[in-house]
């Protein structure tokens, strides 16, 4: 979690060194602990989860929303961003190029929680396969199902609770559904430069 020039951000993020693999050692400090814990309540029910990916810097999720969008649009969102006081996103979203891919996200680099330390994905493994189906039983139990209540049961939110596009995989600290609830959009380009502009 430390690199050789931590930085201060609203959170308390601290400067990001891209781990070889995900773990729950990438979150921050406060979330952390209760991703332990609830994997440790997932197994204690007979359900393993292994975390898919935890942290995920913005130009990864600038591909991921560039995919599936026409150029008009990407170019009209860069334009906003920039005069929107958000120059380091901008250049997240610009500098990643062309992408091709189904839709995925609707959350713009720097606006999803995985940016910020503060969210998990995990998948549900069955007979050492990855299991994806939210629908599957093995002994009377889906995995994701298990997974979301002992989520909420540690006061996390879990993205099969949302109302809107249901992500059974997602388990994110805050009850907000993303930073712009919290920070400026300012706040936000600015942690993100800091953390990820190198
Ligand atoms: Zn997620």
């Amino acid at each position: 979690m430390t690199g050789p020039t931590p930085v201060t951000a609203p959170s308390g993020l601290t400067a990001f060194t891209p781990p070889a693999l995900p773990s729950p050692a990438d979150l921050v400090p406060e979330f952390r602990p209760r991703c332990e814990q609830l994997l440790a309540a997932c197994r204690a029910r007979g359900v393993e989860m292994r975390v898919n990916e935890t942290v995920r810097d913005p130009f990864r999720q600038a591909r991921l929303w560039r995919q599936s969008r026409t150029t008009e649009t990407i170019r009209a969102k860069i334009r906003a961003l920039r005069e929107g006081g958000a120059a380091f996103l901008a250049h997240c979203l610009e500098s990643v190029g062309p992408q091709h891919g189904d839709p995925v996200t609707n959350a713009l680099p720097g606006l999803s929680w995985h940016q910020w330390g503060e969210a998990l994905d995990c998948f549900w493994v069955v007979d050492g396969e990855a299991e994806w189906s939210t629908t599957r039983k093995v002994g009377g139990v889906n995995g994701f199902r298990v997974y979301a209540e002992e989520a909420r049961a540690l006061g996390l939110t879990a993205g099969a609770f949302f109302t809107s596009i249901k992500d059974f995989p997602h388990v994110q600290l805050r009850a907000a559904a993303g930073p712009t609830s919290l920070f400026t959009l300012a706040e936000i380009d600015r942690t993100m430069g800091e953390r990820f502009g190198g």
